[in-house]
């Protein structure tokens, strides 16, 4: 069914399943565009009148706290973005230069950026299809083969570099196999990190994600399910753990009424209070923002579930996913420029998966095992119009 000339034969059904879906929104409807009401005016416009706009004042914390209810997590740091809680998660774990992070090849770039801020090196891993996330099975395989225990933790014996943690990601905020993936980082003495930044409000067998491992980050950037303008927050259940990276989140600032003394180097990674006011807004109003998203959800699986040559990427089994990106999975990775051309056209802001972390340019000579599963998947994902509104 191939088609030569690109529009493949799931173009036409798609375009109009989205059609009746969509009919009479206004186009071009983008792929997430955040949900902003008179809660969020409110919440920022107080933050102005009480003069503390910057990092002082009640909003950080009263956003901090609104995501430890929600995460149920013991300690919650905001950051400036999600990419900078990632750089301080990771640091946390004790990355450090010359150190390895076993990662999925199918992230935004910010997870591997993270670790290249450290000086580490990003070791990529293949995932499985049912959640997109690192596959647990294939990360014991590939330890096997090519780690060998060390004093602080295993070893790469192709590079002799330490591999210092795994970071995992849950795509399109679909829960990775998290029991799974903690087992064989319990196998190898690794600490497990959550790169959670799609994935606010999912759950893994009944619990938040990022709760699963030592630590994990959140974004708060434009098109994620809460946004706050931009932003992010490092959570974790280690209550030390937070206090050590509120310390390095600032200017690792010695508490004392008067001196300014700093003890390491800090990185004045903190949100304002403008953007948690904002955050405050959005995350109270999460409930009702996964319930649309989760509507939607249902709307996409029920119109795909009897089209050929695609199929609606589910939850995974056990858990309860925030569908922050509803996926379409294409038999045929021909069809897909073909559909993604004609989508653009009819005024729908569908999308191709990121290109693969292993194949960038500053990423593309870093270790790597097989990947398979990520070469053959990520030429055949389309993210669809994801908007709660
Ligand atoms: C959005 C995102 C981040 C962080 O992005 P920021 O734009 O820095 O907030 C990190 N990892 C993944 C997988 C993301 O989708």
């Amino acid at each position: 069914m191939a088609d030569e000339s690109g529009t493949g034969p799931v173009t036409g059904p798609v375009l109009a399943a989205l059609e009746a879906i969509f009919a009479g929104a206004p186009r071009p409807l983008p792929l997430h565009a955040p949900s902003l009401g008179p809660d969020e005016s409110r919440e920022v416009r107080d933050c102005v009148a009480s003069g503390w706009v910057s990092y002082l004042g009640s909003h950080v914390a009263a956003f901090e706290s609104e995501l430890q209810r929600i995460c149920g997590c013991a300690g919650v740091v905001s950051t400036c973005s999600g990419t900078a809680a990632l750089h301080l998660a990771l640091l946390a774990a004790g990355v450090g230069r010359d150190d390895e992070v076993l990662m999925p090849p199918l992230s935004f770039v910010a997870t591997a950026n993270a670790a290249a801020y450290l000086g580490a090196v990003p070791h990529f891993v293949d995932i499985e299809a049912t959640s997109l996330g690192v596959c647990a099975q294939a990360l014991q395989a590939h330890l096997t083969a090519i780690a060998a225990p060390g004093p602080d933790g295993p070893r790469n014996t192709l590079t002799g570099r330490r591999i210092a943690a795994l970071a995992v990601v849950h795509a399109f905020g679909h829960p990775a196999d998290l029991d799974a993936l903690a087992e064989v980082c319990a196998h190898w003495g690794l600490p497990l990190v959550e790169d959670a930044a799609e994935a606010l409000g999912s759950l893994y067998k009944g619990r938040h994600v990022g709760r699963h491992g030592l630590v994990s980050a959140l974004s708060f950037n434009g098109n994620k399910i809460v946004t706050t303008g931009g932003g992010g927050a490092v959570f974790s259940d280690d209550a030390e753990l937070i206090a050590r990276v509120r310390h390095t989140a600032s200017t690792a600032k010695v508490p004392h009424p008067w001196e300014s003394r700093h003890d390491e180097v800090g990185f004045n990674y903190r949100m304002p209070a403008l953007n948690a006011a904002l955050g405050l807004a959005q995350a109270r109003r999460l409930d009702g923002l996964l319930e649309r998203k989760r509507a939607l959800a249902q709307r996409y699986a029920e119109i795909f579930a009897a089209m050929p040559g695609v199929r609606f990427l589910a939850e995974p089994p056990a858990t309860r996913s925030n569908f922050w990106l509803n996926t379409l999975v294409l038999e045929n990775a021909a069809t897909r420029d073909g559909l993604l051309a004609a989508a653009r056209e009819a005024g729908f802001g569908l999308r191709p998966a990121w290109e693969l972390l292993c194949d960038l340019p500053m990423y593309a000579g870093c270790p790597r095992a097989a990947l398979p599963r990520a070469r053959n998947l990520q030429p055949r994902l389309v993210n669809l119009p994801s908007s709660p509104g």
